[in-house]
């Protein structure tokens, strides 16, 4: 421990801000992604505007402060301002030549748009006059003081960005023009004077001239932005701590609109869409910084610049080439050209479709940059889901007739209702709707919506629009800039190529080609192309923990298997009951009243179920296969509403009221920790009797007519004590043993149990003396821990992340803290008993990737998830091999 004089000069020590040549790129923890690239590419002598970082730990400062600005912070802020003024030969606030920054957020993993930038700043009233001066460029120096004034009262102030734009469109209207750019000096100046009043209606001391204040105020404000409602739900989608907090990039400012010869711009070294190595990006000449993301202008094709500028473009395309040897990936760089001379402003690895990731991912090892576990490493393994959408079927594309195209921004096939507002759109998903969220343009406020859609057309932006990046980052299929299409927000209708729609309508988006379709088409599953398989192999290659699959069928089996599946690690034995054919036997023994009528209706569902059993094991020829006894409440599978029960009755031979005081006997007030599990074997023993002679007698029927040695594991849902694991594992072993012993051919099998009730975990040690194996199912397990209902948490549970109690959804990512330790005591107690016990995972986190990782470390032998949840799990199991090689 450090005593406290020690404690002090290390804390005196602590340093928060750093001058991009104090930095490097592998700081991206304490200066962020962007300020650690910027620190990187200043030391590649790339053409970077000096600046200087504000470290992440000064924003967790900060809120650990109660959001007040640190004076330390402050102080070193200015002597990093005096050092840039002295690279610029620039003085903040002079009156004849002023510095001029840019405030921009950077956290350690890029979160696009999420969070907020201040341009031009060091602007006032005297200063733009001397940049107006200096400039010799009068128009241009109030366009940019306009420009600051306008987003330091939205994004520092709070203001309703709205009224700014309002007043502009208004002196426009007034001058009669269309364009920003055809307002002269004087109207320029008209617009800052009624910023300025209005800011002062709501700001009493005006709006502030002093540039440091301006800064500080800046830079806090982007501290703030960290927490916005947009900053959180990007957060929370991506698994994004809350206390990593932001950096923030103060950079001095090159300017992309001063007039014809300068231009801003963002490119990626490869095409994030395909994947394809060519460079790929747009850009605007005279433009500044924001027009060109936010899909203000439809901006040009890079390609263009090399026509207009081949000496810019020559270089840029160098520089690109450059940075994706240094970073060894592709890389999303922003770009000033300032009166020809060109500008780097950010280079980050780029946001790309799953597609364009592993074709990215297998070219660079061929090109030699990359070795194949980098590659395997670079992957997003929640990605691969966008590679197993659905596109729409082929017949269905030929008979129908694209209404309109806009860009094909992000891949993939979606249907749904029209939605014109965000807000509509997550409504509509909250009661199981499909929609497409129809746009004029989207803004990162608009997140919780395009979460919510299927698919996301917009009527404005390009490639590099907020809802093209977004969308493609999450997998959404997005149509983006489509012209044709004409947006009346206030009337909720929009006129595509002339004919309307309303919030009534359906439409179909191609993400992949940017078609648009009436109504909704029909979507066949996707295609996998061969990086997939490379890349799947590589990582198989890598991995030590063995993949399975949870189906119940043998066409869900077939399909797993195809996705790399290794054996099925939890078929649900009742949710072979649901079938028509079947709900009637299944209901028969649920109402039985004594065990000869259970018995009469259960010999009805034998030969269905060892049917299903024998095509599933033919599916997995040698595969190994858990099958876990029935384990729902009763309650579920009969009828609750009148005319179901007086059907019930008359089939089962029963009166209404007999049926009905049957059901009424079978209500619990708490089904999910009720009559369920093994606790339902216990009180009927007989149907784990007949599950057994099902399993057993499929197995030996597939060794005979096969040839496939199928050892069934047989798994007792639910368990809690030992005694009542024994109890059961008595009854397969009886019944197993004896249907085996009359058989002419031997097979083997097992029995264990599935780890879902944290006694279970504590006591691991004596049921591993009676089970032969574990399967965690952290579905219960979750539930049973945090003592909520799985079915029910889903109400409360956006409470918790609003108020930051929990971050991310403990039914989707396992909970390593809480959860996570019953597990590990389980393994140790476990394996301590009985050596080589199979242990695995079957509850929904066998497919989450950050779970897998977990599961990896806690040293199981598989994780089991749905058949599409395979290639997920390879990869991330594959990842976590690669973080912490197993011995
Ligand atoms: C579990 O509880 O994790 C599990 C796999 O079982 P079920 O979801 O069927 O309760
Ligand atoms: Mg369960």
């Amino acid at each position: 421990m450090p005593t406290k004089g020690e404690k002090q000069k290390t804390m005196a020590k602590q340093k928060f801000v750093y001058m991009f040549e104090e930095g490097n790129e592998g700081q991206k923890e304490l200066l962020g992604g962007k300020g650690a690239n910027l620190a990187g590419m200043t030391a590649l002598g790339l053409p970077v505007p000096p600046g200087f970082v504000v470290a992440t730990t000064a924003c967790v400062k900060y809120y650990d402060e109660g959001k007040k600005f640190d004076s330390n912070v402050e102080k070193e802020v200015f002597e990093c301002v005096a050092k840039l003024e002295k690279k610029m030969g620039k003085k903040f606030g002079d009156a004849s030549d002023p510095l001029l920054v840019a405030v921009r957020s950077g956290s350690r993993a890029s979160m696009p748009g999420m969070m907020d930038t201040i341009l031009n700043l060091g602007l006032n009233d005297v200063t733009v006059e001397g940049l107006a001066k200096k400039t010799n460029n009068p128009r241009f120096a109030y366009d940019c003081y306009r420009r600051f004034i306008q987003m330091f009262s939205s994004v520092v102030m709070d203001q309703d960005k709205h009224a700014c734009e309002r007043v502009i469109d208004e002196v426009k209207a007034k001058r009669g023009v269309k364009e920003d750019t055809d307002l002269t000096v004087e109207d320029l100046k008209e617009i800052i004077d009624r910023f300025k009043s209005d800011y002062k209606k709501d700001h009493p001391e005006g709006f502030p001239q002093d540039p440091k204040e301006q800064l500080i105020k800046s830079i806090e404000a982007v501290f703030r932005s960290w927490d916005n409602p947009r900053a959180n739900t990007y957060r929370f989608m991506h698994n994004i701590p809350y206390n990593w907090g932001t950096a923030v990039n103060v950079q001095s400012m090159v300017f992309g609109n001063k007039g014809d010869t300068s231009g801003t711009g963002v490119a990626f070294s490869r095409n994030p869409s395909t994947g394809e190595n060519k460079l790929y990006g747009e850009y605007l000449m005279n433009s500044q910084g924001e027009d060109v993301v936010a899909g203000i202008r439809t901006p040009h094709n890079i390609d263009q610049l090399e026509k207009e500028n081949k000496k810019i473009y020559d270089e840029f395309a160098s520089i690109a080439k450059k940075l994706e040897k240094h970073y060894k990936d592709m890389q999303d760089m922003e770009f000033t050209i300032e009166e020809g001379k060109l500008y780097m402003l950010q280079t980050r690895n780029g946001k790309r479709t799953a597609t364009a990731a592993l074709r990215v991912a297998v070219e660079l090892v061929k090109e030699g940059l990359i070795d194949e576990k980098r590659a395997v490493s670079m992957i997003d393994p929640k990605q691969l889901d966008a590679l197993l959408h659905p596109q729409f079927d082929k017949n269905a594309l030929k008979e129908a007739k694209d209404i309109a195209k806009g860009l094909a921004a992000s891949p993939g096939a979606a249907f749904g209702r029209i939605c014109f507002t965000p807000e509509g759109a997550h409504e509509a998903w909250k009661k199981g709707e499909k929609v497409i969220l129809v746009r004029v343009e989207t803004t990162p406020e608009d997140i919780e919506g395009m979460v919510a859609a299927q698919g996301i057309l917009t009527a404005r932006g390009g490639m590099t629009s907020h809802a093209a990046v977004v969308a493609r980052g999450m997998g959404r299929c997005c149509v983006a800039g489509c012209g044709q299409l004409i947006i009346d927000e206030k009337a909720k209708t929009c006129t595509i190529n002339g004919k309307k729609y309303t919030e009534k309508d359906s439409i179909s988006l191609d993400g992949s080609t940017g078609c648009i379709y009436d109504g909704c088409l029909k979507t066949e599953e996707a295609q996998l192309t061969g990086d997939f398989g490379t890349i799947m192999a590589w990582a198989d290659k890598f991995r030590a923990l063995k993949v399975r699959t949870n189906a119940d069928t043998p066409k869900d089996t077939e399909r797993a298997i195809e996705l790399g599946a290794e054996g099925i690690g939890l078929t649900r034995t009742e949710h072979m009951f649901f079938e028509s054919d079947r709900i009637g036997p299944m209901r028969q023994m649920i109402v039985a009243k004594t065990e000869e009528a259970r018995r009469a209706a259960l010999e009805k569902l034998l030969p269905m179920q060892r049917k299903d059993f024998i095509g599933i094991f033919t599916v997995l020829e040698h595969r190994p296969a858990t099958i876990r006894f029935l384990d729902p409440p009763l309650h579920e599978f009969v009828p609750q509403d009148e005319a179901g029960v007086k059907n019930l009755a008359k089939d089962l031979g029963m009166t209404f009221e007999e049926m009905k005081a049957t059901i009424d006997g079978l209500h619990e007030s708490n089904p999910m920790m009720g009559h369920r599990g093994c606790r339902l074997a216990i009180s009927y023993p007989e149907i784990t009797e007949v599950q057994t002679r099902a399993i057993i007698e499929a197995a030996i029927e597939v060794k005979k007519t096969k040839g496939f040695d199928v050892v069934p594991e047989i798994m007792i849902p639910l368990i809690g004590e030992i005694k009542e694991f024994k109890f059961l594992k008595d009854v397969v072993v009886k019944t197993a043993d004896e249907i085996i012993k009359n058989s002419d051919v031997k097979i083997k099998y097992m029995v264990g149990t599935m780890m879902e009730i944290p006694r279970a975990c504590i006591t691991a040690d004596e049921v591993a003396k009676e089970a032969e194996f574990f399967s965690f199912g952290t579905n219960d397990l979750t539930q049973m821990t945090f003592g909520f209902s799985r079915d029910d948490a889903g109400k409360f549970l956006e409470d918790y992340y609003a108020k930051k109690i929990y971050e991310q959804d403990p039914f989707q990512t396992i909970d390593e803290i809480g959860v996570g330790e019953l597990v590990k005591t389980a393994v140790v107690k476990g394996k301590a008993e009985r050596k080589n016990i199979k242990i695995g995972v079957c509850g929904e986190h066998g497919g989450d990737p950050a779970s897998v990782d977990f599961f990896h470390r806690a040293g199981l032998e598989y994780v089991s998830c749905s058949p599409f949840r395979v290639p997920i799990a390879r990869l991330a199991a594959a990842q976590a091999n690669i973080r912490n090689p197993r011995k």
